[in-house]
């Protein structure tokens, strides 16, 4: 594969702005172990209040988040119901298991990417010995870059409520649901007792993500960060780039998704892609697996990078994708079935 030139792969692969390198720079920073980062302190103080949650922790990743999330609901031998393609049980290595002791209670997806409340409710284990202790549910929204519907997370908590377990959200993208939704985030988190977000993802920050919530529930979350060797020290440099991604890259996600759809559009003028329309910044396609597989690499090798395999294509956009690369890759495509 040559070098990638546009790169579709993930929006984790943005790389700081000269704007948010010089934030960094003058970042006033401590020891945030002790307390003592301004820059850190700044950055939690920010998301707890644009989320509307008493607390929230500065952490190096979303798989750390989520991972002290489970961690703060549950105790050795409890229950998190989950998604079966949910991040924090598909894709975080078995940490919950592994590191606290937690099972997971996957629950299939419906075609829409959401969990049918009757199942998830039929999952909750009664008080008996026999059975692991139900303590929490996890949504993920955005998932798989799809908005799932405000409402469905309502009816989830409402469960959750009903049968007095924590709820947790996985939001590493919720800005992003929240520009396409055109809602505030504060309403959007409103129904959950710990939300992660990614910092590192579309908005732009180089590393870190952000667990917000209860406060009690933070606290336990700030022992454990500490116990898996994520408390980190004059943080603040890296704090900084967050929250001015904070600031400045949250009204500009709606250009991705614009830029999205707008590859979408192309992309489906081929016949031999099925192109399923993104909510925001994530779009997947999908060809016969040959086909596929050649398109991927035809485009590797003139620098488009895109990623996924066996017929199913993922195309992400984000800051370091501009309206050139959707031009360019779009025209590489139509060059493909030309020939
Ligand atoms: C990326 C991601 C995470 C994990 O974040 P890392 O910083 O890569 O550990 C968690 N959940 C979702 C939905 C994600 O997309």
């Amino acid at each position: 594969m040559n070098a990638i030139r546009h790169d579709f792969r993930s929006d984790t692969v943005t790389r700081p702005t000269s704007a948010m390198r010089a934030a960094m720079a003058e970042a006033e920073v401590g020891d945030d172990v002790f307390g003592d980062d301004p820059s850190v302190n700044r950055l939690e103080q920010r998301m707890a209040g644009l989320l509307g949650k008493a607390a929230a922790m500065f952490v190096p990743s979303g798989t750390m988040s989520n991972l002290l999330a489970l961690m703060s609901h549950c105790g050795r031998g409890d229950e998190f119901i989950a998604g079966q393609n949910a991040h924090c049980y598909k894709y975080e290595a078995g940490g919950a298991a592994v590191l606290g002791s937690i099972q997971p209670q996957p629950i299939a997806h419906r075609p829409d990417g959401t969990m049918d409340p009757r199942e998830v409710e039929g999952a909750i284990k009664a008080g008996d010995i026999h059975f692991a202790t139900t303590r929490v549910i996890a949504l993920e929204n955005t998932f798989g870059g799809r908005v799932l519907p405000v409402e469905y997370m309502h009816e989830i908590a409402g469960i959750a409520r009903r049968h007095g377990l924590g709820l947790h959200l996985d939001g590493a993208r919720a800005f992003n649901a929240c520009v396409a939704l055109g809602m505030e985030i504060s309403d959007f988190t409103s129904p959950f007792d710990t939300v992660s977000i990614c910092l590192s993802k579309g908005l732009g920050a180089p590393i870190g993500s952000v667990l917000v919530g209860r406060a009690d529930l933070i606290e336990i979350a700030r022992r454990n960060r500490k116990m898996l060797g994520g408390g980190m020290r004059q943080a603040g440099i890296l704090a900084a780039a967050g929250l001015y991604a904070v600031e400045n890259h949250v009204a500009r996600l709606a250009e991705d998704h614009q830029r999205a759809r707008r590859l979408a559009e192309g992309l489906a003028q081929h016949k031999a892609l099925k192109v399923v329309m993104p909510d925001t910044n994530i779009l997947w396609i999908e060809a016969e697996a040959e086909l596929g597989d050649r398109l991927g690499h035809y485009l590797g090798e003139h620098g488009v990078g895109i990623s996924g395999r066996y017929g199913q294509q993922r195309w992400v956009t984000h800051l370091d994708v501009t309206d050139e690369d959707v031009d360019g890759a779009l025209a590489l495509v139509d060059r493909f079935f030309a020939n």
